[in-house]
């Protein structure tokens, strides 16, 4: 009774935090047979102190548009678990985020960064301002006032940020210098996808893309299949979908359908061109909002409003756009559609019955987000290393150690449901792996 009881407290205490409730009940339900073989953890209260994050700051940032009127965002930052290294995680700035989606997001990076294998705790940050539409200098305005919030609880050996939705490259370049300028110190090792004339790590900006096609390739490799041919469909078309695209078509598989919140694009030839690729980056970089141009621009279908789940002319499934994006009666589709592999990368794109509902059927092999979306924080600790070292690798060396990384989650994972006789069950053995790591930590470090 031990979960039923924390999960139900928590219910009580966190009522208006879906998002982060229901992360908690996947972790701790999958783990339960590792939980319930410890009754040590119930003694050092350890569930209660696993869901508690250490420190939610939130703070005011205040920033003017270039019309000079004032708008005033609220940031945050969940420094949720740090037994394992300093608290590693994005930063999110899009509308819709609030303290709920927040704390989901830093209670799943502890367990997916767990996973890497590297040593890094748990966070995650944003703010609910809206990068869309805004122009250059307004982004920059916004970064140094972000910044100058955030600066004093962050650094290479305690919290370490990261892009993430509406966090890229340019926002990091400027969160870096804003940081740089009130420290009056070079400490790169303090925020990671950076360029790469100040630390920036190469690969990083495939990363996340990259390691999801490694993590399958494990997958086709244990059903004794190969990726060869594999037509993918994948909503999103950002900078996780990109990778993807160009991983599957460098490959030999290719993505025939991808998604924007406008509604999906379906080429059947495959976005496997490197014309295609650079026009979905340009086209994300100018309208996160809308994927119509593409099917215009190479004349193939665009379908408005809907999403794909459930065609059957796809061998692989990949949701890499939001949370909570397939829902169950998308997942019943998805099932009857008889394709046979779905694999999350996005951070929770699976409503929690869908989720348990498409793990209950024969046939179809479910792959959990926090394994498979991994690679991207993974080689953010690499990029960690390579700024403490100072120096920089080869994108050879990058690539092997992310490919390592990736096979190594995969068996870790299939290894830890094995253990507890649940056999090829990835969503299990992923959360048992990340789950035994942190749990070990924090009991070795005493009760706090
Ligand atoms: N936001 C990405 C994630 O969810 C990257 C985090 C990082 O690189 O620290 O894993």
């Amino acid at each position: 009774m031990y979960i039923e009881n924390t999960i139900n407290e928590l219910k009580l205490k966190y009522e208006n935090e879906p998002e982060f409730l229901q992360a908690v009940e996947e972790v701790f339900e999958s783990a339960r047979p590792l939980i319930e073989a410890h009754p040590e953890y119930e003694k050092a209260d350890l569930l209660m102190r696993m869901a508690e994050p250490e420190r939610m700051i939130r703070f005011r940032v205040v920033w003017t548009d270039d019309e000079g009127k004032v708008h005033t965002n609220v940031g945050y930052r969940c420094q949720f678990n740090g037994a394992i290294g300093p608290y590693k995680g994005g930063l999110r700035f899009q509308k819709n985020v609030n303290e709920s989606i927040i704390k989901f997001l830093g209670f799943e990076q502890t367990y997916k960064n767990a996973l890497t294998g590297l040593p890094i705790g748990g966070g995650k940050g944003g703010s609910d301002f809206d990068p869309s539409g805004k122009s250059d200098s307004e982004i920059l305005r916004f970064c140094q006032s972000y910044m100058t919030a955030l600066y004093r609880y962050i650094g290479a050996d305690t919290d370490v940020p990261a892009g993430d939705m509406g966090v890229g490259k340019r926002e990091i370049g400027y969160l870096f210098g804003q940081y740089r300028r009130l420290k009056g110190n070079f400490e790169n090792g303090v925020l990671t996808g950076k360029g790469l004339s100040y630390g920036g790590s190469l690969i990083r900006p495939e990363a996340t893309g990259y390691g999801a096609i490694y993590y399958l390739c494990e997958v086709l490799k244990h059903q004794n299949d190969t990726i060869g041919g594999k037509r993918i469909g994948v909503s999103g078309y950002g900078n996780v979908a990109w990778g993807i695209m160009k991983k599957a078509a460098e490959l030999g598989a290719k993505v025939t359908y991808f998604s924007g919140p406008d509604g999906y694009v379906h080429d059947e030839n495959g976005v496997i061109t490197e014309e295609k690729i650079a026009f979905i980056e340009e086209m994300r970089k100018n309208d996160p909002m809308h994927c119509e141009p593409y099917a215009k621009k190479f004349g193939c279908e665009f379908v408005k409003g809907e999403k794909f789940w459930g065609v059957k002319d796809v061998d692989i499934l990949m949701p890499a756009a939001v949370q909570n994006d397939v829902d169950l009666e998308h997942a019943k589709k998805i099932k009857e559609s008889g394709v046979k592999y779905y694999i999350e990368v996005a951070n929770m794109p699976t409503v929690y019955e869908a989720l348990e509902y498409l793990r209950k059927q024969e046939g179809i092999i479910v792959a959990p987000s926090k394994a498979v979306n991994a690679g991207g924080v993974g080689v953010s600790a690499l990029e960690m290393s390579q700024n403490a070292m100072r120096l920089h690798w080869t994108k050879e060396e990058v690539d092997e150690h992310l490919k390592k990384m990736m096979v190594n989650i995969h068996r870790e994972s299939m290894e830890a449901a094995k253990e507890y006789g649940l056999g090829y069950d990835l969503v299990a053995g992923a959360n048992i792996a990340g789950f035994k790591r942190v749990a070990e930590a924090m009991i070795e470090q005493g009760i706090f």
